[in-house]
């Protein structure tokens, strides 16, 4: 491929990509499959890697990051990000609407309010110039933050370009979505590093790496909630001009005239607040009218015309009754903390998790104490603190026992690592959480095989290994307590039904150890074929941004056993799919039927109907009611008159020409 014809393909590829990144992150309704997206993304870096004075600044490459940093440079904001007064119950916030109303010398009428949701994230400032994105900076203390723009490229619903090319300052909260936060702990657990807190210390934390490529690898995302256009009177037409630039707006926005819609709003989602994918703190109340905002002006350290409505935490007070021991799928023992039952936020927990034998010393917890426990969203509920006041001396010190609790094997605590494990692969324990883990949602979406169906399949021995899943009957599990014909068909039906899982869902179904979703994805990408990682080195992954040496030599362990070989040739054999096509280009051309007659000037027809097949169309020999062009060239042919005919679309060389471009 030449200079000019790399600059095409680059337009057309960014093209795409923008559109369905638009279609993905802001707009939430992607129309292609992640591979399909991948593949574009894929087909742009190596374009730019071989041309790199094609890349432009705001290309969608520049979303994987850039070079990592030495430190982050401080920056001044130009106009401060304030904090916001609280409220933190309803009289607080009738006191908050009734100085409003003061203040803008109303009496009994109701004042028109914005409400959005206040996100669980980072407050997030975003330069534009001329439409393109030029710096991003982290609050900090209002005044100063750090210059992080590398990293924010990193989030795909952040347009580079705006719709428009204006001069704006757009200010947001990024944020990390509760399922990945707990994958992100859980990969980071496995890893021996520190788990995050609260889904805002790993918004935090992602935000403020080095390395751009690690903020790159957590899928964060933004709503944009200010940015201030031409010629505007109210908060409300802010959030329509800023979603018609292009940013990620949140649609659970309303306008509420008067407290009691406020009221109901903040009622609406204090229920609702678990049913979100991302983890909300508050209510944000502000007055829509900008002129009455000016009116109301600020206090000292906040605007005047706007609360911030905290939720009640979700915590509760309650006691550990006793601490049972978990079995995990890699065989890691988690003590769980078995509670007496306390509602916390509307839902009754019994179970709180205790992460591993380190964390019950640092929080110093004994059975028989009194416990904070909290929770956010459906990640397992945990223990915050001891409350020691309340000890009487009866409160037992918990020990790691050296025996596994479900197979009696010795247990092991490898050096300088927090998690004590079962060793023996043939743990019923592990096995039943194996194929738990290969049934979930994330890995192969196996529906109706939950936890109790895979006891039933373990304990019956139907199933030792994820591979026996695939050989079951109808039979087989008819023979099952609870089991009728029709809901044995259907475990069946579903267990065949997952065999066109990507690879990654795949490799990420194994269950190989510190092996998340994200690092699945990552080694993916590189390799077509699971077979392709059997003789795998660790060093060969390391050289994947994102991997890390444990991890590495973790996926190196796996895949040196020969058992696992196996279990993936029986896999294979079943029909499984372990290989991926190989990265196709985009495919404009989709199912589109084409037949040239006459002569072509710019190729040979071998030559179009070749680039027809790689564009995903069809080239065809002679016309019909489903040929979608006719590419007529010099001296056509009957086939044109036949085409005339037909009603069937003719083109010219050069309009075919600029179809292909165009795409
Ligand atoms: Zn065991």
């Amino acid at each position: 491929m030449d200079k000019s014809q790399a600059k095409q393909k680059i337009a057309s590829l960014t093209k795409q990509i923008k559109h369905h990144a638009d279609l993905y992150y802001t707009k939430d309704k992607p129309v292609i499959s992640d591979q399909e997206y991948d593949q574009f993304f894929r087909q742009l870096q190596k374009l730019e890697k071989e041309f790199p004075e094609l890349s432009a600044e705001d290309s969608p490459s520049q979303r994987v990051g850039g070079k990592p940093l030495k430190l982050f440079k401080t920056i001044t904001h130009k106009t401060p990000l304030l904090s916001l007064d609280n409220a933190m119950n309803f009289e607080e916030l009738e006191a908050f609407d009734e100085r409003v109303r003061k203040g803008l010398g109303l009496g009994e009428e109701r004042v028109e309010y914005v409400a959005e949701l206040k996100m669980d994230g980072l407050a997030i400032s975003l330069l534009y110039k001329h439409g393109k994105f030029v710096q991003g900076a982290t609050r900090g203390d209002g005044k100063n933050g750090e210059e992080i723009t590398q990293n924010l490229k990193t989030i795909r619903s952040i347009p580079l370009t705006l719709a428009e090319p204006v001069d704006l300052e757009a200010r947001g909260e990024a944020y990390l979505p509760l399922k990945d936060f707990a994958a992100l702990n859980e990969e980071r657990e496995t890893a021996g590093e520190p788990r995050f807190a609260n889904p805002r210390n790993a918004a935090a934390g992602s935000l403020r790496q080095l390395d751009p490529k690690i903020t790159a690898s957590r899928p964060l995302d933004i709503f944009i909630y200010f940015g201030l256009g031409p010629d505007m009177k109210k908060h409300s037409d802010v959030l329509d001009y800023l979603a018609q630039l292009g940013f990620k707006t949140n649609p659970n926005t309303e306008i509420c005239s008067g407290l009691s819609e406020v009221k109901n709003f903040v009622e609406k989602w204090e229920e609702k607040r678990d049913k979100l994918p991302y983890e909300i703190d508050g209510i944000v109340v502000k007055v829509n009218s900008f002129p009455d905002q000016k009116k109301l002006g600020f206090t000292a350290r906040a605007p005047r015309w706007a609360i911030a409505y905290k939720f009640a935490p979700r915590q509760a007070e309650t006691i550990i009754e006793k601490i049972d021991l978990q079995v995990g799928r890699t065989g890691a023992i988690t003590p769980v903390a078995k509670l007496s039952p306390v509602k916390v936020g509307g839902v009754t927990v019994k179970r709180a998790t205790l992460h591993n034998e380190d964390e019950v010393k640092r929080k110093e917890i004994k059975i028989g104490d009194y416990v904070k426990i909290q929770r956010a969203g459906d990640v397992i509920p945990e223990v915050v603190s001891v409350i020691k006041a309340k000890r009487t001396g009866d409160e037992k010190e918990f020990q790691m026992p050296k025996h596994c609790p479900v197979c009696n094997s010795e247990l092991y605590r490898p050096e300088g690592e927090a998690i004590t494990r079962c060793i023996n692969a043939a743990c019923p324990a592990q096995v039943k959480e194996r194929i738990r883990h290969f049934c979930t949602r994330e890995a192969m979406d196996i529906e109706h095989v939950g936890p109790a169906v895979v006891d039933q399949l373990v304990e019956h021995k139907l199933v030792k290994d994820v591979a026996d899943l695939y050989g079951l009957t109808t039979k087989e599990l008819e023979s099952l307590a609870r089991f009728a014909e029709k809901s044995a068909r259907n475990v069946i039906d579903s267990i065949q039904n997952s065999k066109d899982r990507p690879s990654d869902r795949l490799l990420y179904a194994l269950g190989i150890r510190m092996v998340g979703r994200i690092v699945a994805s990552l080694i993916a990408q590189h390799y077509d074929s699971l077979e392709d990682l059997f003789d795998i080195k660790a060093g060969e992954l390391e050289k994947i941004h994102g991997i890390g040496d444990k991890v590495a030599s973790s996926v190196e362990r796996f895949f040196a056993q020969k058992e696992n070989h196996k279990l993936i040739e029986r896999l294979k054999k079943d029909g499984v799919r372990i290989t991926d096509q190989k990265a196709k280009g985009p495919q404009p051309l989709k199912n589109k039927t084409f037949v040239f007659t006459g002569g072509l000037a710019m190729m040979a027809r071998p030559e179009a109907e070749e680039l027809v097949r790689s564009l995903g169309g069809h080239p065809s020999s002679s016309v019909s009611k489903q040929t979608d062009y006719l590419v007529a060239g010099t001296e056509p042919g009957t086939k044109y008159e036949k085409a005339k005919k037909l009603g069937v679309k003719i083109i010219s060389e050069k309009e075919f020409d600029s179809l292909i471009k165009k795409a």
